[in-house]
C-alpha cells in the first residue's frame, strides 16, 4: 500500500513528500533525535528504558520517552552518569528505584554519595574486579602501554578519582602488586590519603571471610599482570 503523505510520529503533522519530513522539526522530534543520534541521548533514552521496566510499566517507547515530565531529568543524569563514571548504569537505577528516588534527584550529590557508599556490598567482589581491570586494560590500551605502566603515569589525584567513583575496587586494588609498589613510591601524604579510602584492616577482615573469592581475585589480577 503506498501512503499518499508522511505523517510526524511525534506531533502528526503531515507531509506530501519523504523529504518535506524529513525537513519538518517539532520539540519532540528534536528530543527523539538527540536519543537517537547522541552519546547522551542514548544513555538518557536506555535510563529510561531501564527506569520504565524496573517499575513494571507498559513496554518502553521513544515517543513515551520524548513527552515524559522526567525527559530533561533523564538527559541531566545521562551527562552526571559520563561525569560520575558510573560503572554500572542498570545497578544505579536499581538503587534508585528501591530507594523511591525519582529521576529529578539521581544526579543529586547526596543521592549519589549514597549510592556509592552502599557500592561495596551491592556488587560481588568478582563484578567489581572486572570493573576495575577491563577498565585497567582498556586505558592502557588505549595509550599504548602495559597495565603496570599505567600505574606509573597516574597521579595520586586520578587514583583518588577512580577509587571514589569505584571504577577501581578497593578491595581489588589491595590485592594488586602494582598498587602496592605504588604506595611505596609516592609522598606520604599521598599514601595516607589512598590508605583511608583503601583501608587494610576491613578488606583484610572481608577477605579473611571469603578465602576462595581472595584466591579467585589474585588469579584473576596475575592474568592482568599487576
Ligand atoms: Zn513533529
Amino acid at each position: 500500500m503506498k501512503l499518499d503523505f508522511f505523517e510526524c510520529r511525534f506531533c502528526d503533522k503531515r507531509y506530501n513528500t519523504a523529504a518535506g519530513l524529513k525537513r519538518h522539526k517539532c520539540p519532540s522530534k528534536e528530543r527523539a533525535d538527540f536519543c537517537l543520534e547522541t552519546k547522551y541521548g542514548k544513555t538518557a533514552f536506555e535510563a529510561y528504558c531501564i527506569w520504565v521496566r524496573m517499575r513494571g510499566y507498559v513496554k518502553p517507547e521513544l515517543e513515551a520517552c520524548v513527552d515524559s515530565k522526567y525527559f530533561t531529568s533523564f538527559v541531566k543524569f545521562s551527562r552526571f552518569f559520563y561525569e560520575s563514571s558510573i560503572p554500572l548504569l542498570q545497578n544505579y537505577i536499581e538503587f534508585m528505584v528501591e530507594k523511591d528516588f525519582l529521576p529529578q534527584l539521581w544526579s543529586h550529590p547526596e543521592v549519589y554519595s549514597q549510592y556509592i557508599t552502599s557500592f561495596d556490598s551491592r556488587v560481588d567482589l568478582m563484578e567489581q574486579a572486572k570493573i576495575t581491570l577491563t577498565y585497567i586494560d582498556a586505558v592502557a590500551a588505549k595509550v599504548g602501554i602495559t597495565n603496570e605502566e599505567l600505574f606509573g603515569v597516574m597521579t595520586t589525584h586520578e587514583m583518588v578519582k577512580m577509587i571514589r567513583s569505584r571504577r577501581f575496587s578497593p578491595t581489588v586494588l589491595y590485592l594488586m602488586k602494582s598498587y602496592h609498589r605504588y604506595l611505596v613510591e609516592c609522598t606520604e601524604s599521598d599514601a595516607a590519603i589512598l590508605q583511608s579510602m583503601v583501608p587494610e584492616t576491613t578488606i583484610n577482615r572481608k577477605l579473611a571471610k571469603n578465602p576462595k573469592t581472595k584466591e579467585m581475585l589474585r588469579g584473576i589480577i596475575k592474568q592482568y599482570e599487576l
